[in-house]
């Protein structure tokens, strides 16, 4: 079988790296997408120093133009891609009553607009290959987070682009799931923490005391779901969305 070819946004650091690099381990090519080019180096460079294969490519999700150049490039140079992980996000959590226009418009822009756009190009390689699979990164703030109304309905939101993308793309043999992490530790939740003036050590201590398993997430766990639901094997896996919290409830 031809190596299958991979595109992970947001690829540069936390969830995005770590997954780019378990599918490169899992044997596919990977194209490592973020906002700029020269962030991608580190992911890229730690996927080729361990034998694997992937080409960095700049590209904002949220731009019609930059995503369909992006996808173009990465067919012509790796192939043509037939596992997505839509992973970039952005965060700009406030209240209700002070959230902005612009808090609004950018969270709900990269990942509903930035999924949609990213999906779009890349299932037609899909429908071609009639094998694909999407895979959205959801989290649990879809159930409801004080001070994301913005970042809840995104997630929201992409559960219910999941499972319509699940329903169009079946017949082609596209599985499309979503994944939904908990407390994960990243630059992300390191922001948040610095946002709300506490010790990111002490933010995760009290996370991890609401979570079952009593830790909070690594990356690699989230990468570790993502490669099953990339893989040959989970072909009758479809329209999902699995929480990846540590239990059942979300520890936020
Ligand atoms: P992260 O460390 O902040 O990484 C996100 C990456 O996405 C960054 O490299 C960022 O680039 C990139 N990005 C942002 N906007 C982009 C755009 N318009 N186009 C292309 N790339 C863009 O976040 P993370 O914690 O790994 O989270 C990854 C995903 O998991 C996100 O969708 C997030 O919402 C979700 N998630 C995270 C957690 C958690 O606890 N960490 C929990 C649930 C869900 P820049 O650095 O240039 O901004």
């Amino acid at each position: 079988m031809a190596e299958r070819v991979a595109v992970v946004t947001g690829a540069a650091r936390g969830i995005g790296a770590a997954t780019a690099q378990r599918l490169a381990a899992d044997g596919l090519a990977v194209a490592v997408v973020d906002l700029d080019e020269t962030a991608t180096k580190s992911t890229v460079d730690a996927i080729t120093a361990a034998g694997g294969k992937a080409v960095g490519v700049g590209a904002d999700v949220a731009d019609r133009e930059q995503v369909e150049s992006a996808v173009a490039r990465i067919a012509s140079e790796l192939g043509p891609p037939t596992v997505l992980v839509n992973n970039a996000g952005v965060l700009r959590d406030n209240l209700i009553f002070k959230m902005t226009d612009d808090d609004w418009d950018t969270v709900l822009s990269v990942h509903l607009r930035g999924a949609f756009l990213v999906t779009q190009a890349v299932q037609a390689h899909m429908v071609a290959a009639k094998w694909g699979r999407i895979v959205n990164l959801s989290s649990t703030s879809a159930l409801g987070n004080r001070g994301q109304v913005n970042y809840s309905a995104a997630k929201a939101g992409l559960q219910g682009f999941t499972k319509t993308l699940a329903i169009e793309l079946g017949r082609y043999n596209v599985t499309a799931n979503a994944v939904a992490p908990g407390f994960i530790e990243t630059a992300m939740t390191a922001a948040t923490a610095a946002r709300m003036g506490v010790d990111f050590e002490l933010l995760k201590k009290g996370a991890a005391e609401q979570i079952a398993v009593k830790r909070v997430g690594q990356p690699e766990d989230v990468a570790h779901t993502i490669s099953f639901l990339a893989s040959e094997g989970a072909g009758f896996v479809s329209g999902q969305v699995i929480y990846v919290a540590g239990g059942p409830s979300s520890g936020l």
